[in-house]
């Protein structure tokens, strides 16, 4: 399932322009001070034939491999082939990107992406194509440097997964767009909580990978430690190759 999935955003991946955004060092300052992700939903290079696209062939695997049931595949492909797209994917967008240092505020009308988890699994995995190609923009910018939140500078999105880089720093990996910034090591992204005593930190034998986890608010991030490896992070792959790293933390009760 994975693999197919992977197959299909590749495919698309490919035909998606680059976007046109201002994203000089004064734009990342001014957008960190605020704690405001810098992508708006208009800035995505989005096109709606691709998007539909993306929406019904991820159900389709989804449904195929029994990862969602059929009442949800069948109100996700309605969705998929009328005009409610561009919206729901606008509401998706916003629910992490429309957020300040202080929190996220509740969009005026709803949303019809919160709460929805379906919605959002199909989602994720159906914008990464257009998200991945603006990420790819925003990492080669001077400035993100400045970026000290636990959510991603360029889409808001959470991180799910982090890389230990060979100066010993550790950068999030954005689990929408895939796009990597600094983060302290040892403070848990999601909760904050920065005592390291509350921290639990567990490794594979061959150091390779390694799993942070937070005794306060019971979450984990696995990170992939290129100290120890003759190749950069390849996010999808290595998210891959931890499944037996999830079952371990989730055996020792972290979510
Ligand atoms: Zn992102
Ligand atoms: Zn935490």
């Amino acid at each position: 399932m994975h693999l197919e999935l992977l197959e299909l955003q590749r495919r698309v991946h490919a035909r998606v322009p680059l976007p046109s955004l201002d994203l000089g060092a004064e734009a990342f300052a001014r957008h960190e001070a605020h704690g405001a992700p810098l992508l708006q939903f208009e800035h995505i290079p989005l096109e709606l034939s691709d998007l539909r696209l993306m929406v019904r062939q991820t159900v389709d695997i989804l449904r195929r491999h029994g990862a969602i049931e059929q009442a949800d595949a069948e109100r996700l492909q309605s969705a998929g082939r009328d005009l409610t797209l561009l919206a729901l994917a606008g509401g998706w967008f916003r629910s992490a990107a429309d957020r300040t240092a202080t929190g996220r505020p509740t969009p005026p009308g709803g949303n019809e992406a919160a709460g929805d988890d379906v919605l959002d699994q199909v989602f994720t995995l159906a914008m990464r194509p257009f998200l991945g190609r603006c990420a790819e923009l925003v990492q080669q910018r001077e400035g993100l440097g400045l970026w000290t939140h636990p959510y991603c500078p360029a889409c808001g999105g959470d991180p799910d997964f982090a890389v230990v880089t060979p100066a010993a720093e550790r950068h999030l990996l954005c689990g929408r767009c895939s796009l990597q910034w600094k983060f302290e090591a040892l403070t848990c992204p999601f909760c904050r909580n920065a005592d390291r005593s509350r921290m639990t930190t567990f490794a594979t034998q061959d150091g390779l990978y390694r799993v942070y986890a937070c005794n306060a608010c019971h979450r984990y991030l696995k990170a992939y430690d290129s100290r120890y490896a003759a190749r950069p992070v390849l996010h999808d792959v290595d998210t891959l190759a931890t499944l037996p790293l999830d079952a371990a933390a989730i055996q020792r009760g972290y979510a």
